[in-house]
This record gives structure tokens, sequence and C-alpha cells, in this order.
């Protein structure tokens, strides 16, 4: 098979768990964006992705996107999904359509003043760390409305909804509980979207709510392990 025809039948299988999963919901498939997660994946397969049907690419870093973008350009949009630094929203504005990533409330302060000198409004959703984990990003629940209230003061930037990566679990079904408490949080703050859902749980996440879901190795195949950050420990004779 080829790799084209590889990753259509990868997205008609997804296609098809979202559409009996939003069916299951009451929910029509329509409603819900697939994101197709491109990180670490080659360009040319990225590019096959967009031919096989992606209405839409996720990228984790800037500079990973910005390679990828000088070759494919935009034939859809690009969200960014990943931690975004400070130093580094110039390029992300140039980049992306959507980000996904907005994790501090000086973020947000600083896309507002680059997208203000370039008259344009932002989309971006609130990420949450639902489960408040150290290692994680984002803020956790009780920070939200406030965080809320400070970003709602800001013209450039607009919050359409909740981004959340819960805890890793064994089964799909244990996030549920997590894609829950985003949903609520969403409905209580009167927003719309919840990106929520990635390949190993995108279905329980339409379940309850997802509006965006992000899958990756699902279309694309499996990642290569990112390079360790560190050597392996060597063993020493005693
Ligand atoms: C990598 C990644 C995904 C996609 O993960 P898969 O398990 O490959 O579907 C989704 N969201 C974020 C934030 C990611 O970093």
């Amino acid at each position: 098979m080829s790799d084209l025809e590889t990753i259509r039948r990868n997205l008609d299988a997804v296609r098809e768990c979202i559409a009996r999963a939003a069916e299951r919901a009451g929910r029509r498939a329509e409603d819900i964006l697939l994101i197709g997660v491109s990180k670490t994946v080659l360009v040319e397969r990225v590019r096959l992705g967009v031919e096989a049907g992606l209405v839409a690419l996720g990228e984790n870093r800037v500079q990973e996107a910005k390679e990828k973008i000088k070759v494919l350009g935009r034939p859809v949009p690009w969200h960014l999904i990943g931690h975004l630094q400070t130093n580094k929203v110039r390029d992300a504005l140039e980049l992306f359509d959507v980000i996904h990533s907005l994790d501090r409330v000086e973020l947000a302060q600083e896309i507002e003043r680059r997208a203000g000198t370039r008259g344009r409004v932002v989309e971006t959703l609130l990420e949450v760390n639902v489960a408040d984990e150290p290692s994680k990003s984002g803020f956790v629940p009780d920070a939200v409305e406030a965080a809320l209230g400070t970003i709602g003061g800001l013209t450039h930037v607009r919050v359409r909804g909740l981004m959340a990566i819960p805890p890793i679990v064994e089964r799909a079904e244990d996030s549920r509980r997590w894609f829950e408490t985003l949903r609520r949080l969403a409905e209580r703050h009167g927003l719309k979207d919840l990106s929520m859902g990635m390949s190993a749980d995108f279905e329980v996440a339409i379940e309850e709510g997802a509006t965006m879901v992000r899958v990756g190795t699902a279309i694309f195949g499996a990642r290569p392990a990112r390079t360790a950050t560190r050597p392996p420990a060597r063993k020493v004779d005693t």
C-alpha cells in the first residue's frame, strides 16, 4: 500500500470513529474539528495528509512548524498545540491561526501587544491543567475564572474555549472524568470550544463534548521517540 493509501485509510477509520462517537452522544460529526497532529512527521507525509483530506494541522513547536510551512505553505489552518515561549510569540503569530496553549496571563499580554501592532485578533484556547499536575503547564481549574477575567480585558486576544492534556491513563475510559471537568468549566464560563482527545481517547472526548480533537498517531502512524535529553547512564564496573 502506498503512503497516501495508508494515511487515507487511517483518516477514514478515524472519521468513522468520530461519526460513531458523535452519534452516541447525540451530536453532529460536522461540529467536531479533526486536527491532524504532524509533529515529528516528515513534511512529505504531512502533505499526503492534506491530500487525503485533513482540514487542519497541529504542531507543538514554533521552529518545526516554521520549517514545514516554508515547504507546504498554508493549504489548511495551522494550530499551535504546544507550550509557547514569550520570545516566540512574534513568530507564532506569523505561523498559526489558532493557539491552543494559552497557559499564562503574561503570554496573553504578549500576544495582545504583538497582535495589536498587526491589527489582528488572535483566536486562542485557555490551557487547563485539569488534574493539577506539577509537570504540566496551564491554569488549574480554580484559576480559570480569574484568568478569563484578566484576558477578557484584552482586545486582540479572543478565548474561544478550553484545552487540556489530561493525565496519562491506561484505559481511555479513565480520561472521561477529566474531559467532563473541562466541559463543566467551559459551560460555567459560556465558552463554546473544547480541545480535548488524542489518538487513544478522542472518542471518549467527543462523548464528553470535544469540538476539536488532536490526533497524530492514528493518522500518521507511530512517531519516532524524541531524542533523549540525557545519555543513558554508563555502567560502572566496581
Ligand atoms: C502529540 C500531541 C497530540 C497527538 O497525540 P497522538 O497520541 O499521537 O494522537 C495531541 N495533543 C498534543 C498537545 C500533543 O502534543
